[in-house]
């Protein structure tokens, strides 16, 4: 799969800018940029060294460069990579990088350049896929667990997995060796030991991308309530200061852009606010189908009533219709700067509903709410040691092994053959070497490296 051509392409976004980095990798790429820089010759400098100079072709100037050598095997590919660092015009870039397919580089395919270091071992399968996280993650919990697998977190947990189950298969394999003798060198009950403890690992991990996957996606949030409880209100006061930058960038597979609120780190999408701040239907408004629709696939619902207006048995009410097990959820009570009487105490809430009293207007209780969207929907499931799989490839893998796991489970509960264990444990094997790579097929890479972006 690995093509011995040097390759080359524009790694930083395209369009102008201060300055734009082509990147060069394959055996001869120190050789193709010194054929058209004039400066120092190249093939005579050191590792990790930086170069000014001329971009020319024949006597025509394209740029002034700056050129960083990085000389195989100390690269992010393993092979020579050359970065040109160029003033950040589309022309001059275009000028450079046809320069260099002339003089003997091919144009890069999606996600090659990670691919390469992937084929030569620099990076685990897990840990190219969290380069391209990391460069999309638009928050600080997203960062920190893409960080997390590209320093190889995830990777050492599954190849500790694959180790023991690598153990368990070499024990079964001898007595296939053996079968003559019928004996059993793999104690089944050591054996169903293993299994459970590699079960529930896998399990964990399977739990953890609900969450890993809200990290990397945002959470969804509706604020829902009847007109005049002050949704809009409280829309501009939660967004006052903590509006996140969400950037537009193409390919991305969010389609609306929606008010993000980041709450200690971790993205909160308001959904549909528009729609919301607009409705002003009757009292059935929360009732309505699509408001409901919005909100069955949130993950976080805020109920917002008027404490004043309201009547203990209308909340009631609403906060039963609105209720949903599997999605958190929060009651809010707004307006509390004005009189009103004992209206909490009457609501007589069950203590599981998570409950907060706030004037928007006023600015009163709005820090103290954030925490609490951030409690109910995060809590302590979130600790910087904890691995987090935040991939649906990963995912579904895990499960596949799991599945595999269960077959080695039964077939050790109701006695088979040693064949038909080594059978069940190598599918485990296998599944879990998908994710780090340990066992691929093209078209999985393919599949992989076709999402990336060209220069990455
Ligand atoms: P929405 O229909 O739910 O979006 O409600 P709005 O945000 O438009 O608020 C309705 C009215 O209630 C407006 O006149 C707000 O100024 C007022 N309001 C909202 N929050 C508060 C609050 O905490 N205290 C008081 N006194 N008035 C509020």
């Amino acid at each position: 799969m690995i093509s011995n051509e040097t390759i080359v392409a524009l790694s930083t976004p395209p369009g102008a800018g201060a300055i734009g980095v082509i990147r060069l990798s394959g055996k001869d790429a120190i050789t193709i940029t010194n054929s058209v820089f004039s400066g120092k010759d190249l093939l005579k400098q050191d590792s990790h060294t930086l170069h000014f100079g001329l971009i020319k072709d024949g006597d025509m100037v394209i740029d002034e460069v700056v050129v960083s050598l990085f000389v195989a095997p100390k690269s992010y590919t393993k092979e020579n990579v050359v970065e040109i660092s160029c003033h950040g015009s589309n022309y001059i870039i275009h000028q450079i990088i046809s320069l260099l397919i002339r003089k003997g580089a091919s144009a890069a395919k999606p996600g090659e350049f990670t691919l390469r270091a992937f084929l030569n071992g620099g990076l685990d399968l897990s840990q190219a896929e969290a380069v391209a996280d990391l460069i999309s993650s638009d928050s600080q919990a997203a960062h920190s667990v893409a960080m997390n697998q590209l320093r190889g977190g995830f990777s050492t947990e599954l190849n500790l997995l694959r180790e023991q189950l690598i153990h368990f298969a070499s024990m079964i394999e001898l007595e296939l060796d053996f079968s003559e003798e019928d004996v059993e060198f793999a104690n089944r009950d050591q054996l169903q030991d293993l299994i459970n403890k590699i079960t529930l690992v896998i399990h964990k991990l399977i739990r953890s991308f609900e969450l890993g996957n809200v990290i990397k996606e945002g959470i969804n949030t509706v604020i829902a309530g009847r007109p005049n409880a002050g949704k809009s209100t409280l829309l501009n006061a939660l967004l006052n200061e903590d509006r996140a930058i969400v950037s537009e960038i193409a390919g991305t597979t969010r389609d609306t852009i929606e008010e993000v609120l980041n709450i200690n780190g971790i993205n909160f999408r308001l959904i549909d606010t528009a729609g919301i701040r607009e409705a002003t239907d009757t009292i059935e408004a929360i009732g309505v189908e699509k408001t409901m629709q919005k909100i069955s696939q949130s993950a976080v619902l805020v109920y917002l009533f008027d404490v004043v207006n309201l009547s203990a048995t209308e909340i009631k009410e609403d906060i039963v219709s609105l209720y949903k097990p599997g999605v958190s959820f929060v009651a809010v009570a707004n307006k509390i700067d004005l009189s009103y009487n004992d209206r909490i105490k009457e609501l007589n809430l069950p203590a599981d509903i998570n409950f907060i009293s706030i004037s928007a207007k006023e600015n009163q209780g709005i820090e103290e709410l954030k925490e609490l969207i951030y409690n109910t929907a995060v809590g302590d499931k979130l600790s910087a040691n904890h691995t987090m799989v935040t991939n649906i490839r990963h995912v579904e893998a895990l499960q596949r092994t799991q599945t595999a796991l269960s077959s080695v489970a039964n077939g050790l509960a109701n006695p088979v053959t040693s064949d038909f264990l080594a059978m069940d444990i190598k599918q485990a094997l296998y599944y879990l070497g998908e994710i780090t790579g340990a066992v691929t097929t093209d078209d999985l890479l393919e599949n992989i490296f076709s999402k990336f972006c060209i220069g990455k």
